[in-house]
């Protein structure tokens, strides 16, 4: 589609879908994101090298912070990057936080969690169906098992989950930064692959007063301390993070903040969204709304520094050989460490192998 039809298709779709939020991807949205992420009701552009990840990309993560899905703060549950390879073990819903911008706590009322052995049986049983990756979701999922008669923590249910010896992987979906704790980061650390080297640890800002405004409890140095403590314990682990930009007062030294931080971060995914109000949300009646335009910019900056350190990232990766788990026809296979890597054909879907990275989203399988 020539560009100019493709920027009237958006514009028609914007116009005869008003509350439609719109995900555009393809050659003019990866050669002219700025162009395509003006139009209206566009609120993502996902470039052709990351369409492969794009249901992860739009589905589970911040991009649905300011709605009410069942995943992350509110995301869309929806298959992330494994597919429907991987099991998505939703614990808890809910949310007894408050940060500002967000209508969770609205519209999902307080957190609560399943009964720990009521997920230990839950995973048994998904095992024994065959699945060999369980991603382990909630709305808060940090808060599990505070809502109990007799309260107990995300770290003691991952504990059990270990011990129940079970011939899978968890993977934990989304993680507020004061909610991982240096127990939950040991126990990653030290289960021999159990749980999967991967974090996603929602920052949201750089700037300590903006954190301050959104309700975040937690500063940049507190987060900073986290992530380095992760790598320390697991040189290769993945950890991206969710930034919204635009915040109500955000200024151009507040988003500094960001620019400061990020590029000398060891994250390896950075997804990137931008302010917009939730009616009856704290956020919402703050003064000094940021200039749409302004959003845009912001945002479009923060999207390179995220695809710079994600190809940073999987270039450091190379050479390295890690469990992956293979997808779709059994050609694509993603590693523990959250890399979506091409391998030669000879597999089925749904195979634990160990990859060679050959090539930044590429590699051999050296043992099956
Ligand atoms: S932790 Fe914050 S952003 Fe996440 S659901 Fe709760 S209030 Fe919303």
């Amino acid at each position: 589609m020539r560009d100019q039809g493709a920027r009237q298709t958006i514009r028609r779709i914007a116009r005869e879908n008003p509350a439609a939020r719109i995900v555009a991807t393809g050659c003019y949205a990866t050669r002219r994101p700025e162009d395509v992420q003006a139009l209206p009701s566009v609120v993502r552009v996902v470039r052709n090298d990351d369409k492969l990840d794009l249901v992860d990309l739009v589905g589970v993560s911040t991009a649905e912070r300011f709605g009410s899905g069942d995943g992350p703060c509110g995301s869309v549950l929806g298959p992330g990057i494994a597919g429907r390879t991987t099991f998505t073990l939703r614990l808890q819903t809910g949310c007894d936080q408050a940060c500002s911008y967000c209508i969770i706590p609205a519209t999902r009322g307080r957190g609560r969690s399943l009964p720990i052995e009521a997920v230990v049986l839950e995973a048994t049983r998904v095992a024994a169906a065959g699945f060999k990756e369980i991603a382990l979701t909630g709305v808060h999922l940090g808060s599990y098992g505070r809502d109990h008669e007799a309260p107990t923590s995300l770290f003691e249910l991952f504990r059990r989950l270990q011990a129940a010896d079970l011939d899978v992987t968890f993977r934990v979906s989304s993680l507020e930064p004061m909610d991982c704790t240096p127990q939950i980061v040991d126990l990653v650390a030290g289960s021999g692959g159990v749980f999967a080297p991967h974090f996603h640890l929602p920052l949201q800002h750089g700037s300590d007063r903006i954190l301050g405004a959104m309700g975040r409890p937690y500063t940049l140095d507190g987060y900073r301390r986290l992530v380095s403590s992760i790598v320390d314990r697991l040189p290769h682990a993945s950890i991206g993070s969710d930034m919204i930009v635009g915040f109500p007062g955000e200024t151009d030294e507040d988003f500094a903040a960001n620019l400061d931080y990020l590029p000398r971060s060891p994250l390896s995914h950075v997804h990137v969204f931008p302010y917009s109000d939730r009616p009856g949300t704290a956020a919402s009646a703050m003064p000094g709304k940021v200039d749409g335009a302004v959003i845009r910019e912001r945002g479009a900056t923060l999207r390179v520094i995220g695809a710079g350190l994600t190809a940073r990232f999987y270039d450091r990766q190379v050479g390295t050989v890690r469990p992956a788990l293979t997808l779709e026809d059994g050609t694509i296979a993603v590693t523990d460490n959250y890399m979506k890597i091409r391998i030669p054909a000879g597999h089925r879907r749904n195979e634990p192998v160990m990859v060679r990275l050959t090539g930044p989203r590429v590699g051999l399988v050296v043992a099956g």
